[in-house]
């Protein structure tokens, strides 16, 4: 049986059901407040804060976990971030009030306060700059320090930058970007075969969806005499599929895996060389 840590409330526990459902490992709980679930097969879920994963993971009372790498990474513990799973994204950012003049963390001076809700990366960051700092641990709302004179900067994390702004902050430097990652037990060279196979298959499931939501599959009729230039416009991933129609005359239909975030500049492309009938789809699992 493979444990697998999942976090317990927020918008990462949120995006993390959504692609277990995806990727066919619906979270059957016994109730909305369960702390376990059984994910079907070799799976079983737990549900834990998102900052204890790390020591859960590493710890051997999970075997893999989801969680975020900036919690990963403050927690210093020893483990495996396996797989970038895409959401969650926000960065670790230091942040200095409007008026204060700082534009760079070269302008802080000797020995100046920095609250954060993360000492340990924080620590290191300066230290790896060189720059001589005080930590000042909080428990959270980091935002209001500056104001309150209990330090000059802040290291917290941003997402849209609307909490900075509201507050007065902004942002001079980013540490670190973070997305939630699958992290893996440091000691699963110590595994049996059915766990090590787990596991296997708990990436391929996970990765093959993740894959697939930054593509789509995109099929259209193209004049055969322009397949070359179409060639180029939708390479997909080992070229493009060339289908004759029926009664197609000079057209024949081409299928192709499309990077979603330029599919509108694909389309207007493939239009102009006489593209017709143009079809986007997306596409559950994608495995290269
Ligand atoms: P925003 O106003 O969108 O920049 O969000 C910033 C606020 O949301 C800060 O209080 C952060 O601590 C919190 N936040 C943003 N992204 C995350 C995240 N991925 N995980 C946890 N907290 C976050």
């Amino acid at each position: 049986m493979l444990r697998i840590a999942l976090p317990n409330k927020g918008r990462l526990a949120q995006d993390t059901r959504e692609l277990f459902a995806e990727a066919g490992l619906e979270v059957r709980a016994a109730s909305e407040r369960a702390l376990t679930a059984s994910l079907g097969g070799e799976f079983e879920a737990i549900f834990v804060r998102a900052q204890d994963i790390p020591e859960l993971v590493s710890d051997g009372a999970a075997d893999v976990g989801i969680t975020g790498l900036d919690l990963i990474e403050e927690s210093g513990r020893l483990a495996e971030a396996r797989l970038d799973l895409g959401f969650g994204r926000c960065r670790l950012a230091v942040a200095a009030r409007d008026e204060s003049g700082i534009g760079s963390i070269d302008a802080l001076p000797e020995g100046a306060r920095v609250a954060t809700t993360f000492p340990r990366v924080t620590e290191r960051y300066f230290r790896d700059a060189g720059k001589r700092v005080e930590i000042v641990p909080i428990s959270g709302a980091a935002e209001i320090a500056p104001h309150l004179g209990i330090a000059d900067v802040i290291v917290d994390l941003v997402s849209t930058g609307s909490t900075l702004r509201v507050n007065g902050l902004r942002e001079v430097e980013t540490i670190l970007t973070s997305t939630a990652h699958l992290m893996v037990a440091a000691s699963r060279g110590g595994w049996d075969a059915a766990k090590r196979d787990a596991l296997d298959e708990l990436t391929t499931a996970l990765e093959s969806v993740v894959a697939a939501r930054n593509q789509r599959y995109l099929m259209a009729n193209v004049p055969r005499a322009r397949l070359e230039e179409v060639r180029q416009v939708i390479p997909g991933i080992n070229g493009p599929t060339v289908i004759d129609i029926m009664n197609g005359g000079e057209h024949v239909a081409v299928h192709a895996v499309v990077p979603a975030a330029s599919v509108y500049r694909t389309i207007t492309r493939l239009k102009a060389l006489g593209g017709q009938g143009i079809l986007v789809t997306r596409i559950e699992r994608l495995m290269r």
